[in-house]
């Protein structure tokens, strides 16, 4: 009887402690979960208002171990809303569909088309079209152009009824400096930077709307390019996102239920189990041979084992459906792992880029325009001295004109690279357009502010410049201003526009100063 007892309790032992083990390792399984889910919200971040706090709250709960069961009405909102944002995509998308066709369209009617644009056109409403779905991004540049590309249109209608030969008609030089304003502030991609190189050189060149309109096409076509990609990876983004989610929460669901019915039956189990050594002590001592205790023992550890095989094939079968369903998800999770990192670095990429010009890799216009509203603010708040310098290179169009676009290119990387170095490390330079430059130097009071821009008219000055084989010096013109009381970044910058302007009338390569 003590041997039979003592491997009872062995038994029992051991039991509890592959029980144990179950519970670590499930543990374990759900805390490498919650802590993907946790990162996998982490990068969703910034989409949309109402998913950030859900995801939030959804990281929150992660962190506090609520309990699954309740992770499920959650789940399902933040499904609900990575859905609405896809539809969000979809509707803007629609909408930026329409205004390419209405301008397309518009275009269609129109006769002395060239052959080749015509063609490109139709291409472009009938396939390209058909491809786009647009970043949010790339809406506004997209409007912008396709306001234009009316504006052109328009232009040509009007001188179509004077003009005999359309083709013939001049574009206006507006049209034609906007339009080469708006190429560079577009950041592409390596592989079709070359084509925008391209289709800037045609703009330039060619100054007749014809081929105006044919190189605002050719922009509108790379642009659509460049959304489809952007579309794609965005898209199969949230698909895999919204899926993994959606099988997280079945799985999750399905194993809570599972070890729910498990406990159940492990509890009952027990609890017959415990009954029958009970049972079996209290009867021991009521036995009054060995016979009887011998026979009594036998019967009741027949049953008491069959229980406990019992619990052991059910905890075995925990185990295994445990592992299952983990299994599953767990290959999902590393799919979409990796598809997080590459969409990350999409990302940064894209907000990176969009702050650098192509060109001159100096800060474009909007990273300007951050900084400049940041130092504003700052101004607000210590009145601390800060000029602000507009700078436009002298007759560049000649340089366009004689050298052709690419020498201009090149001409305008060499003075950004020079203005860059010239400048404190302190002070900030962003390309602001065309061949515009700004400057914001914190800290310096406009008169102090005199010698060193001076010093940097000069070093421009000093460059020698050689186009086929002829040395040409290129000169700029300076407009300074400081910011006063009263100011709004408005009416600062149309004070160092106006400094300039009289720089540009009083005969260039100079620096005027207005208080
Ligand atoms: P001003 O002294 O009055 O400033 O004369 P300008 O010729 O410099 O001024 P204008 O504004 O008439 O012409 C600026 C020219 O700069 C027109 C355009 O062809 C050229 N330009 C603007 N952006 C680029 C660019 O990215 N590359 C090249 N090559 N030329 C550009
Ligand atoms: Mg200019
Ligand atoms: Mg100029």
């Amino acid at each position: 009887m003590t041997k039979n007892s003592a491997l009872l309790e062995k038994k029992l032992e051991q039991t509890i402690k592959a029980r144990k083990a179950l519970e670590t390792a499930r543990k374990h399984q759900v805390d490498v979960l919650s802590q993907f889910a946790v990162k996998l919200s982490l990068s969703c971040k910034g989409q949309d208002v109402a998913l950030d706090n859900q995801l939030a709250k959804f990281r929150s709960a992660l962190q506090k171990g609520m309990d699954f069961i309740e992770f499920e009405p959650l789940i399902e909102s933040m499904s609900e809303t990575l859905k609405n944002q896809e539809a969000i995509n979809s509707a803007n998308s629609r909408a930026l569909e329409q205004s390419i066709l209405t301008a397309g369209k518009q275009l269609q009617r129109i006769k002395g088309l060239p052959d080749d644009g015509r063609r490109k056109l139709r291409h472009l409403l009938d396939h390209e079209l058909a491809n786009i779905n647009a970043t949010n991004d790339y809406i506004p540049v997209l409007s912008k152009l396709s306001g234009l590309y009316q504006q052109a249109l328009q232009l040509k209608l009007s001188q179509a009824d004077v003009a005999q030969d359309p083709t013939q008609s001049q574009a206006s030089p507006e049209i034609a400096s906007e339009l080469l304003n708006l190429a560079n502030e577009l950041t592409f991609d390596e592989d079709v930077s070359q084509e925008v190189k391209a289709i800037k050189g045609s703009i330039t060149l060619n100054d007749n709307i014809d081929s105006l309109l044919d190189s605002s096409l050719n922009i509108i076509r790379v642009i659509v390019k460049s959304i489809a990609r952007e579309r794609q990876s965005a898209q199969g983004f949230l698909v895999s996102l919204n899926q993994t989610l959606e099988e997280l929460n079945t799985s999750i669901v399905e194993t809570t239920k599972h070890s729910q019915s498990v406990n159940k039956q492990i509890t009952s189990l027990n609890k017959r189990i415990e009954e029958k050594i009970h049972s079996l002590n209290s009867r021991t001592q009521e036995a009054t041979s060995i016979s009887e205790l011998k026979s009594l023992v036998d019967g009741e550890l027949k049953l008491l084992s069959q229980d406990l095989i019992e619990r052991e094939r059910i905890e075995h079968e925990d185990k295994k459906a445990l592992y299952n369903s983990f299994e599953k998800i767990n290959d999902r999770i590393n799919v979409l792992e990796s598809k997080v990192n590459t969409y990350k670095k999409r990302l940064s990429e894209q907000r990176f880029k969009s702050l650098l010009d192509g060109l001159t890799k100096l800060p474009n216009r909007t990273a300007f325009d951050d900084r400049f509203n940041q130092e504003f603010h700052l101004f607000g708040i210590n009145k601390g001295d800060i000029t602000l310098v507009v700078i436009d290179v002298d007759h560049f169009k000649s340089i366009n004109d004689k050298y052709g676009h690419s020498a201009g290119d090149k001409t305008l990387q060499v003075i950004a690279r020079a203005l860059k170095k010239a400048i404190r490390k302190t002070d900030f330079i962003a390309r602001y357009g065309g061949e515009e430059f700004v400057v914001l130097m914190p800290g310096m009071h406009l008169e102090h502010a005199k010698q060193p821009l001076e010093k940097l008219r000069n070093t421009i000055k000093s460059i020698p410049f050689k186009f086929k084989e002829t040395q040409v010096q290129i000169t700029i013109s300076l407009g300074a201003t400081q910011f006063k009381d009263g100011d709004t970044p408005l009416s600062a910058f149309d004070r160092a526009d106006s400094a300039l302007y009289e720089a540009k009338n009083s005969g260039r390569d100079r620096l005027c100063l207005r208080e």
